[in-house]
């Protein structure tokens, strides 16, 4: 009997996400073998350069093959030609999961080809950075993160505990949820601030009073911090908004009106709504530090947290 806890894991994708598990599957042995599969040769020479895995092939039909876990990490865009590509090729009794950031999208792409007798679990890791690319990849990613697991209705509860337990031996907290409800939540505290964070810079940038020096010169007066959530990978984040695109317009419609709230409490001089307001946001900021979601530190955690974005 083997002491792994898969014989054989297949990453399809090994950008940040995809070689930060290989790292970390590699550092507890949770792996007999890991076969790496990417589709450019360029990337697939980088991780192999890199050792992430012990096999690797730009073919990931036949990365799949014989694998009892496969782990899809690609933009969402490309889940569902992917999944139609290795489909064939699974093993009966193999557990399928993706690290996708929207889930309902992900389901309806790759549900219709998960041949019958494979375990599709969707899942999304709460972690990452604005880096991409198997350089960006890191030992320790996932530790002290929480993992959404969205599986479907009578999925196999033994392929789903196994999953977890993956999850946690890579440090993560697992939680569970109805994938609409998934995208929901992850439209406020993800997809959201990102889109604000792309809106503002692009603004900034488009500022003709204002220069391009005045603007990285004093950056540190908030600026800088929706800087780095602006750098966040342009196809991942053109896939999440477009596969996520209901409950994102729902959020930024609530969001638009409380700006225009906003707006006019600072037209009227309403100090007290202003200060009620970022009273309120002030203990929201308290309360993700209690609960060990970033550190307090003068810099936002910025450098105690700097590879856990
Ligand atoms: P990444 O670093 O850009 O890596 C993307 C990987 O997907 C690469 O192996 C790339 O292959 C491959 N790929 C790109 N386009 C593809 C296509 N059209 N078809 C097939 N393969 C394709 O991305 P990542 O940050 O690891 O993100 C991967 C997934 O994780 C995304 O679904 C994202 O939503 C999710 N996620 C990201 C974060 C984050 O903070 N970045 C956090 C949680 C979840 P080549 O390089 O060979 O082209």
């Amino acid at each position: 009997m083997s002491s792994f806890m898969f014989e054989r894991i297949a990453l399809i994708g090994i950008g940040l996400i995809g070689s930060s598990i290989a790292r970390d599957i590699r550092a507890r042995g949770l792996a007999g073998e890991i076969v790496v599969s990417t589709r450019s040769p360029e990337t697939l020479r980088r991780a192999e350069e890199l050792g992430l895995g012990d096999r690797y092939t730009a073919a990931a039909e036949d990365a799949v093959r014989g694998a009892d876990l496969v782990i899809v990490s690609v933009p969402v865009g490309a889940s569902g030609a992917v999944a139609e590509k290795i489909a064939p090729n699974l093993k009966p009794g193999a557990i399928l999961t993706d690290v996708g950031s929207t889930k309902a999208s992900v389901i309806a792409q790759m549900s219709p080809f998960v041949p019958e007798g494979v375990h599709f679990i969707p899942g999304h890791p709460i972690a990452g950075t604005e880096h991409s690319g198997p350089d960006a990849g890191f030992e320790g990613l996932f530790a002290g993160r929480w993992c959404i697991l969205t599986p479907l209705d009578g999925v196999d509860a033994a392929a789903i505990g196994k999953l977890t337990s993956f999850w946690q031996a890579l440090g993560s907290t697992v939680d569970r949820m109805v994938p609409e409800h998934h995208d929901k939540v992850l439209a406020i505290v993800s997809h959201l601030p990102h889109i604000i964070a792309y809106n503002i810079v692009g603004t900034a940038d488009d500022l003709e009073a204002v220069t391009q020096s005045e603007v990285i010169q004093y950056s540190a007066s908030g600026f800088r911090d929706f800087t780095r959530l602006a750098a966040s990978d342009p196809t991942m984040w053109r896939d999440v908004c477009l596969h996520n695109r209901d409950a994102i317009l729902e959020m930024l419609a609530r969001f638009s009106e409380d700006l225009a709230y906003l707006q006019r409490a600072i037209r009227w001089g309403e100090g007290d709504k202003l200060f009620e307001l970022f009273s309120r946001t002030r203990d929201v900021r308290r309360s993700i530090v209690e609960a060990g979601q970033d550190v307090e530190a003068p810099d936002f955690g910025r450098h105690a947290l700097d590879k856990k974005g």
